[in-house]
């Protein structure tokens, strides 16, 4: 799922396994699986589901809190799955999108409301029209650590 929220904004997900992972590639973004987010983050005092930044090469790397992800799945009666997608989508959307930064709505809202976890479990949240810009491929590592 996080495949067609991506290819909305025209990006070709690959799915590379850690040992077929090109180092220093620059269409590779290195998506890691944490049970849960840094100190820094949690002292936010606001559910943080992900983080994304570039390394100094310029590689893309994402983050997602897969603990925050069930909770805030429960809390708001979404499929794991879906949510999962969406947390994806947003974190990859900062590597990805010509405007990274946090939009006024859709997947790409700082926060999400209870309005946009309707939407993911409808599997209707998903970028907005302002940001996008034409498709890239974008080659992703699995990798958990
Ligand atoms: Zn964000």
């Amino acid at each position: 799922m996080t495949e067609d929220i991506l290819g909305d904004i025209g990006v070709t997900v690959e799915w590379m396994a850690p040992s077929d992972y090109a180092r220093g590639s620059a269409n590779v973004i290195r998506l890691t699986m944490l049970p849960n987010e840094g100190g820094a983050l949690r002292s936010r005092g606001q559910v943080v589901m992900g983080s994304a930044t570039r390394t100094t090469l310029g590689t893309g790397v994402a983050w997602v809190y897969y603990q925050r992800v069930l909770e805030e799945a429960e809390h708001y009666d979404v499929s794991p799955a879906r949510l999962l997608a969406c947390a994806m989508a947003h974190e990859i959307g900062h590597l990805v999108l010509a405007s990274p930064g946090h939009e006024p709505a859709g997947l790409m809202r700082a926060v999400w409301n209870a309005a946009d976890f309707r939407r993911a479990a409808m599997g209707q949240l998903r970028f907005t029209a302002e940001g996008r810009r034409p498709g890239s491929a974008v080659r992703l590592r699995e990798s958990q650590e």
